[in-house]
């Protein structure tokens, strides 16, 4: 009953399907998973066979069971391991950047974005990633498509919204700067602002805009044209205005930041993590281990534009080899991951496609991170980056009932999360065994 009460409410076949109160009934429904082998990501260990119960969405316990015990109707998952939902801490769901010029921003109209937003959503979520922190979209497609989550409209994970990065005057985000000076594009896509007072307006309008944190670039990027990844862009006082002003509303703020000069204003600034982190050094490290401030380096969205689109970057200040660089990227992770710096799971989804997001843990343990830390990289400390461990990121009374289930076990081999065979969000399955 509870598998197809909740695969209705996802795909919406049937009118009922589209009535709010059939979802508030679904979830007020109690329900037994039954668990072959449980990871649980705090202490980095398997258990076997335990019954989870949930309750209105949440885990009520999670206890050694014997199924002989358990209720008629329990789900079984017995032949599987069953770690906690993931959460991508960096994705563009409403973007498709990997299609390059077939993507081309300036050809399609705002209510483009929102649409593959909606297709990125589902694959997603069906990837076994029932929470994302989608950190910069144009025109506020972010905020719809989190909002007709919510509301049921479409199946996608919980999303945590930026609205679009704020940026300087053709820094890093920044559409056609490819233009003559007479052709330039209006900022209702992007968000630019310049001076102490201009970001406190652009952060006060993301917030009338309702989003859940705040999105600064720090640095120039790969993907904007006339913009270098290792300059500095926001001074310290533009970020920390935007940090200041985000706080009044209990926002977070996000760094997008390459160079290590950005990364130092930015961490200097307040911001609570760094996006990327490409050409970190060591003092830069040091800060980082020092602020507590989180690191999301995208690891796949790096392999995907370096190795498999191989793409030339020869205008944006690399002095090796791609293949070096991707090098230089992995060995970065794995120092700031022994200095002990905080590290969050983000893959920079649209650099690459959709729904490939997993492939990033093995990258990850290939650069010295253990798969126990890789996987609380997606739970614990992502939920902690979020500043949502009270709802989600582990298998633990009063969480959400957000879970996965694979073959074999990811704490001695990471490749397993690359096939999720079962994804429930909220109490609600999404993808049945
Ligand atoms: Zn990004």
């Amino acid at each position: 009953m509870r598998i197809i009460a909740a695969n209705c409410l996802f795909m919406a076949l049937s009118l009922a399907c589209l009535y709010p109160q059939q979802a508030a009934e679904a979830a007020d429904e109690e329900l037994t998973v039954f668990a072959g082998r449980l990871v649980d990501v705090r202490s980095g260990s398997i258990r076997s066979d335990v019954a989870l119960r949930i309750r209105n969405g949440l885990i009520a316990s999670v206890e050694d069971a014997d199924p002989e015990t358990l209720p008629v109707d329990y789900l079984d998952l017995s032949e599987y391991t069953v770690p906690p939902g993931l959460i991508d801490a960096h994705t563009h769901l409403c973007d498709n950047s990997y299609m390059g010029q077939a993507f081309g921003h300036w050809i399609y109209p705002a209510a483009s974005f929102g649409i593959v937003g909606t297709v990125n959503a589902r694959k997603t979520l069906r990837a076994g990633f029932t929470t994302v922190r989608d950190v910069s979209a144009p025109f506020y497609a972010d905020i719809a498509l989190r909002d007709a989550v919510e509301a049921g409209w479409v199946e996608g994970p919980r999303i945590l919204a930026s609205g679009a990065m704020i940026t300087m005057t053709g820094g890093h985000g920044t559409w056609g700067n490819w233009m003559a000076p007479d052709h330039q594009l209006s900022t209702n896509a992007h968000l630019q602002a310049d001076g102490v007072d201009e970001v406190r307006k652009a952060v006060r309008v993301h917030v009338r805009n309702r989003v859940d944190l705040i999105k600064l670039a720090a640095t120039g990027g790969f993907g904007t044209a006339n913009s270098l990844p290792g300059a500095a862009s926001y001074t310290v006082a533009e970020m920390r205005t935007a940090v200041e002003e985000a706080r009044k509303h209990g926002l977070r703020v996000a760094a997008h930041a390459h160079g290590a000069a950005g990364i130092r204003n930015a961490l200097a600034a307040g911001v609570d993590s760094i996006e990327h982190g490409s050409m970190l050094d060591d003092e830069g490290i040091e800060a980082l281990r020092d602020s507590g401030a989180y690191l999301v380096m995208d690891l796949l969205a790096a392999r995907f534009d370096l190795i498999e689109e191989n793409r030339d970057y020869s205008d944006k200040g690399l002095e090796n080899s791609n293949e070096a660089e991707f090098a230089a990227f992995q060995a970065v992770f794995r120092k700031a991951y022994e200095a002990g710096v905080r590290m969050a799971f983000g893959t920079d989804a649209g650099i690459y496609p959709h729904g490939r997001n997993a492939e990033q843990f093995a990258l990850m343990v290939e650069s010295g991170m253990s798969n126990a830390d890789a996987i609380r990289s997606a739970t614990l400390w992502a939920a902690e980056l979020l500043g949502k461990s009270e709802q989600f990121g582990e298998l633990a009374p009063g969480k959400a009932a957000d879970l996965i289930a694979v073959s074999g076990n990811p704490l001695t081999d990471v490749t397993v999360l690359e096939r999720v065979e079962f994804v429930m969000k909220g109490g609600a399955v999404v993808v049945a065994p």
